[in-house]
């Protein structure tokens, strides 16, 4: 039997982040992963000289790039320009995101340009969260007019969230996203796998425990109070406190009565974000001004990350072809959209291929804030003292890996309030972070 103050189950961005932020804390740690490498979706694999992440991955100006440079995280990289294209009705059209491809864009009437450049003007200073409890659709719908003003910002909003669920997206926290993405995204050099290996680094040096290969199967609490983690090896680690990094549906089958928990609730609620995604690696690019590309028309998104980051070792281009699939997958037809969506950037792609990898079904999130949620999951596991979950699905509004950084934190400080309040129990009350 081993004994830890803190187990974390799961060893992607949340269980590191959450490793680290306890550690940091006097906390002894152990990270379980059940995979034979840490990362979850953020590794990056290495083909043929080229670095693909699972899918494209942007880091954007929230919680996530606050916390890794708060961690002294190095995240060497650069910020691709914003200018790109549009696909409307199989065309490349210049896409409206400065005052110069405002002006030039055949995509907007002239009505349509003054309108989006009023918002432009103004948006970066929305107060966002006054839309959390609206849909996306009721925001597009009530303060856009023109129609071809609708598209473009559906476009845009999709391809910060990956959600195609305007009716059931929360508008609050996509359009505070699309804010972090106009201040422009950074692209990593050698793709998000170089985040894991620094916050790695950093986890070992504060003296976390980093097992992997090792599936949690069970997590035991008795008298109301969480007692260990049971590994499918048989191992047992004692633990006074669990946190739960894996996807909703897994939580709940970790933890005994789950039924008679909030578990049950955030696992019912949940709703799942899937894509397809399609990288290539190219000796050259036929069509080198054609680099980024929003579909408006089309659930589909293209970036070559090259173009601001080192991905490859021999300075082959490494680009990214994302289709959204929202409730509709067709793993025939998507990877048929990825290619021909390939043809018409990058005609002749095919004579240029060194690798690529194809992820016909890959989920970009568990759970994410919308209109059928009734709860805001974690971080504790309010029946079972000691019992927290985090990961980008125990969102309170933040978006993809924001919510993974910022669901970790959530957990350890609570943790360390709970802590706070078994030392001096007069202070229960107070709130110490
Ligand atoms: C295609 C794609 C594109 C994306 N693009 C972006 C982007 O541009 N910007 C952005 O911010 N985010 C993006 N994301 C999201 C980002 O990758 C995730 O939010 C983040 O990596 C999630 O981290 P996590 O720790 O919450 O979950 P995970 O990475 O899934 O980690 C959970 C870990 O738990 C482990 N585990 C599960 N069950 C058990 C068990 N029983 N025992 C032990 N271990 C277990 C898993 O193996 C996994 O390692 C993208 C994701 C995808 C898939």
């Amino acid at each position: 039997m081993q004994k830890y103050d803190i187990a974390v189950v799961g060893g992607g961005v949340a269980g590191l982040t959450a490793a680290i932020y306890a550690a940091k804390a006097g906390k002894q740690t152990i990270v379980i992963e059940k995979q034979d490498r840490l990362g979850g979706r953020a590794v990056s694999n290495k083909k043929k000289g080229a670095y693909f992440n699972l899918g494209g991955h942007a880091l954007y100006h929230g919680d996530a790039l606050a916390t890794f440079r708060e961690l002294g995280l190095s995240l060497q990289g650069n910020q691709p320009s914003i200018d790109g294209y549009g696909i409307w009705k199989g065309k490349l059209l210049t896409m409206p995101m400065s005052v110069k491809s405002l002006l030039t864009t055949p995509l907007l009437s002239w009505k349509g340009k003054m309108e989006l450049a009023s918002w432009l003007a103004k948006f970066g200073k929305l107060d966002t969260h006054r839309y959390d409890q609206i849909s996306l659709r009721e925001w597009i719908e009530s303060n856009l007019h023109d129609p071809m003003v609708r598209n473009v910002f559906y476009a845009l909003l999709r391809t910060a969230s990956y959600v195609v669920a305007p009716d059931m997206q929360a508008a609050g926290p996509v359009l505070q996203q699309l804010q972090h993405s106009l201040q422009g995204v950074l692209y990593l050099d050698r793709g998000w796998g170089a985040i894991i290996d620094e916050l790695r680094e950093i986890a070992v040096k504060h003296g976390v425990r980093m097992l992997t290969s090792s599936k949690v199967v069970a997590t035991e609490h008795r008298d109301g109070a969480v007692q260990h983690v049971r590994c499918e090896d048989g191992t047992l680690v004692e633990a006074k406190h669990i946190i739960l990094t894996a996807p909703p549906a897994v939580a709940h089958q970790l933890v005994l009565n789950a039924e008679a928990t909030a578990l049950h609730a955030w696992r019912e609620q949940a709703i799942e974000i899937t894509a397809a995604c399609l990288d290539v690696a190219l000796r050259r690019l036929p069509k080198p001004k054609q680099q980024f590309v929003y579909g408006i028309d089309q659930t589909i998104f293209l970036s070559n990350q090259s173009r601001a980051a080192y991905l490859s070792d021999d300075g082959a281009q490494v680009i990214s072809v994302i289709k959204y699939q929202g409730e509709k997958k067709n793993p025939d037809k998507d990877l048929q959209d990825l290619e021909q969506t390939l043809d018409l950037v990058q005609p002749g792609w095919r004579d240029e291929l060194v690798a690529k990898q194809y992820l016909p079904h890959v989920t970009v999130c568990h759970d994410f804030l919308h209109m059928r949620r009734q709860h805001q999951p974690g971080p504790a596991v309010p029946e079972i003292s000691g019992l927290y979950v985090a990961g980008e699905w125990a969102s309170h509004g933040e978006l993809l890996v924001d919510a993974a950084t910022a669901s970790a934190k959530r957990a350890i400080q609570c943790v360390l309030a709970l802590e706070y309040s078994e030392r001096k129990p007069e202070n229960a009350h107070r709130n110490i972070v």
